[in-house]
């Protein structure tokens, strides 16, 4: 299975400031080892801007994931969901991104864009408005085909740092590495049955406690079980990609399942065998919101 790994919210996602005993620049520093150390690079990190305004010191993040040899693209400037805000507002929050993050845009070998949680219109004047918006600034949009859900299993974690659970944490890993595993063939054989073809994948993690205690394992178990990471412009040559955005839809569902859910064929998120332990580790979750 061929995959391009990408982050997303670099470096900080609205909110979610990590709790005592970690902090940012570590959690994207323990990602950027997990990378090197497996060989994995040029790794693109969608980054909101709003952060380096409130926190200036956060550019040295970004400054050390450039250093590493990896790309930074645009994710809006705050975070805002074009499902909720009007063509007006999204657009300005993609440029008010790209004015904060021009000096490492520009680095990269591709200006690549990613909607907050890949809500690409959910009407069909949204959708031609913001495609056109960002066509026009010569932007490539990034979907995904594969959700890992990490941020499921850090309101766990979270919930175990708080009780000084050590084995609860290392039982969160075992299950995640798990899950993983199921999940990801699982969205690879829905995207090769939905598109008519093997597609090189695209998944996401966010800098957070639970994956940047875990990355390293998970990229290991993950090329342990044959994923060959790939980058992320061999994945978009895919011709696959040219659909993203191509319908109007406002549903949190990865690129096969959106377009499958347009098409009045839908099919399940998460892997059938693993929804136990998904609604398990959810309810283990239960308290925390980040
Ligand atoms: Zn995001």
């Amino acid at each position: 299975m061929k995959m391009a790994f990408t982050l997303d919210d670099l470096p900080l996602w609205p909110m979610s400031y990590p709790p005592a005993g970690y902090t940012v620049a570590g959690m994207v520093d323990a990602i950027i080892m997990a990378l090197d150390r497996h060989k994995i690079r040029g790794v693109y990190a969608f980054a909101n801007s709003w952060s380096l305004l409130k926190h200036p010191e956060f550019k040295t993040i970004i400054e050390s994931w450039t250093a590493a040899g990896h790309h930074v693209a645009n994710h809006t400037h705050s975070h805002i969901e074009l499902n909720d805000v009007s063509v007006e507002a999204y657009i300005k929050d993609i440029e008010l991104g790209e004015s904060h993050l021009s000096r490492w845009l520009a680095k990269a070998p591709q200006l690549y864009f990613r909607h907050p949680l890949c809500y690409w219109g959910d009407t069909r004047e949204k959708r031609d408005a913001v495609r056109s918006h960002l066509s026009d600034r010569g932007y490539r949009t990034v979907d995904v085909t594969s959700w890992l859900y990490e941020w499921r299993w850090n309101r766990a974690y979270r919930n175990c740092l708080e009780r000084n659970d050590d084995e609860g944490r290392t039982s969160l890993g075992q299950s995640f590495l798990k899950f993983s595993l199921a999940q990801l063939a699982y969205d690879d054989l829905c995207a090769r049955n939905w598109f008519g073809h093997d597609v090189v994948g695209i998944t996401v993690g966010h800098p957070v406690p639970f994956f940047a205690d875990i990355a390293d394992e998970f990229f290991s178990t993950l090329i342990h079980a044959g994923v060959d990471f790939v980058s992320l412009g061999e994945a978009m040559n895919d011709a696959t990609y040219a659909q993203v955005a191509s319908v109007p839809t406002g549903k949190f569902l990865v690129l096969q399942q959106k377009l499958a859910e347009v098409a009045g064929k839908p099919f399940a998120m998460i892997e059938p065998h693993s929804q136990g332990l998904f609604d398990e580790i959810t309810e283990l979750g239960v308290g925390q919101t980040g």
